[in-house]
């Protein structure tokens, strides 16, 4: 008789720069002789219908979000949802273990991992008495930052006195009581400290996500020790059993098989065509743009960014999701400009990133800076343009421009000239060489990590260790 499988219910945040993540760490537990079951909201569940082929021991499940099935679940959703999900998820959650467990049809459940920011579900493993992991998406510098949000309100930063300081140079201020973060302003902490309501709801949201995250048996996070030392070692003292498994990517396409490859979860339609387009052009001669799955940008952003392009005269492959503009698309874009670009910049809804990031046309990315965005860009040596927008992406981008030089930032005020230049200094530029040289570094050093004998690869087997033997 086959001995039982250990099962893992695997529980995302309903997002895509969440759900990437943790599928790929199901998939890595899969690959170890783990039955999975993968929760995704029913909302999200119905958006992924067709790419949801799993197996007999890697199945999908739902639990309800608590919004109206009329909400269309944008970035201004994500406070409503942070106050949702807690509640109706839970409820959802609790009857989806409860029905797992009383099953036989699946082997009993060996562990939770579970998001850090859904960290409710810690109730429900305590309730069953089953172990829980959290894996928190963000980087370790990012991570910090929330560690710190309690301390940045008990010294008078949190909440702002009011509407002016976020204009008047008040977020220039250095905090300098954090020694991992040498040199940090308070601009580039998660930017939900931006506001002047004690009650905000993001602010609160992740700052009790870290606080519960004491409670799990382990906390796991996307990235590597050379590239956050410091920083981890800061955050080790609040979690001891703190396992660096980045960057999942690579861990991913060392490790899995590829018969679950089937398995995916884009939330918006793939353009693969963009790949064959970007084989006509010299090598590292493309610019890539994507500002990730969540933000939203003006119609005189998008201008702004479209003209500094079409100035660089380089091509360019930019991904403006159905719903980047609100109310608005790249039909936005004059007639004068579209002829401007015509030829040189394709324009897409969705790519299959890490596919485009990793090839060899590709020679710069102006990214938002979300995590996964920028330690994709690590794993392939492409340096970055930096225009960071909201939650830890000014944390992402102060340690790629201030750390790992690996990337220039963009002003929020976007202006076209400033995009043309920045463009050519990275791709042309004495400064851009220096950023791509030390890009490539970080990708052998992302590369030992996640080989044998490696950091996260050690890492990675010692809690699939400690999962088999709870
Ligand atoms: N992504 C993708 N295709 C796109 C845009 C994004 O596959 O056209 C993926 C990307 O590879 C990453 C995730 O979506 O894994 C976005 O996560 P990130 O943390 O960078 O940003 P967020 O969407 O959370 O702001």
């Amino acid at each position: 008789m086959e001995p039982v499988k250990p099962h893992a219910v695997c529980i995302p945040l309903p997002a895509q720069g969440h759900i990437n993540p943790m599928l790929k760490l199901a998939k890595l537990l899969h690959s170890k002789g783990f039955h999975i079951t993968f929760v995704h909201t029913e909302f999200n569940y119905h958006r992924l219908l067709d790419s949801l082929v799993g197996s007999p021991d890697f199945r999908f499940e739902t639990i309800a979000d608590g919004l109206p099935s009329t909400n269309p679940r944008g970035i201004q959703d994500l406070p409503d949802l942070c106050l949702t999900i807690p509640v109706e998820g839970l409820c959802s959650f609790r009857e989806l273990i409860r029905r797992l467990n009383a099953s036989s049809d699946v082997p009993p459940i060996t562990c939770i991992i579970s998001d850090g920011v859904m960290s409710f579900t810690l109730e429900v493993a305590e309730e069953f008495g089953i172990p829980e992991m959290v894996l928190f998406t963000p980087s370790a510098c990012g991570m910090l930052g929330y560690l710190h949000f309690e301390d940045l309100k008990e010294r008078g930063y949190f909440p702002l006195k009011d509407e002016s300081e976020l204009n008047n140079g008040y977020l220039d201020t250095e905090i300098e009581w954090i020694p991992a973060m040498k040199g940090v302003r308070l601009r580039d902490f998660p930017t939900f400290i931006r506001t002047t309501n004690p009650h905000d709801v993001m602010f609160n949201y992740n700052m009790q996500s870290v606080n519960n995250a004491t409670k799990a048996d382990a906390v796991l996070l996307n990235t590597f020790d050379d590239l956050e030392r410091q920083v981890l070692d800061a955050i080790k003292t609040k979690f001891t059993n703190l396992f660096t498994i980045g960057p999942l990517s690579l861990l991913h396409r060392q490790l899995c098989p590829t018969n679950l490859d089937s398995i995916h979860s884009n939330l918006w339609k793939q353009d693969a065509q963009c790949l064959a387009w970007l084989d006509k052009w010299e090598p590292g001669s493309v610019v890539y743009v994507n500002f990730g799955s969540l933000i939203t940008v003006t119609p005189q952003q998008l201008r702004e960014f479209a003209w500094g392009l079409a100035d660089s005269k380089y091509p360019f492959l930019w991904v403006i999701r159905a719903d980047l503009v609100p109310g608005g698309g790249e039909d936005i874009l004059s007639e004068e400009l579209m002829a401007a670009i015509s030829g040189r910049g394709l324009l897409v809804g969705w790519c299959p990133q890490e596919r485009v990031l990793s090839h060899p046309c590709v020679g710069g990315f102006l990214t938002h800076c979300g995590w996964n965005s920028t330690i994709e860009s690590v794993c392939e040596g492409v340096p970055l343009v930096c225009w960071p927008f909201f939650a830890e992406q000014q944390m992402n981008c102060f340690y790629c421009c201030r750390e790992w030089g690996i990337g220039m930032e963009i002003d929020s005020d976007v202006k076209r000239d400033k995009v043309e230049s920045l463009v050519r200094e990275l791709m042309e530029g004495v400064k851009g060489n220096g950023l791509r040289l030390k890009a490539m570094d970080w990708k052998k050093k992302a590369e030992a990590a996640t080989s044998p004998h490696g950091s996260s690869y050690i890492n990675f087997h010692n809690i699939v260790m400690q999962l088999k033997h709870k």
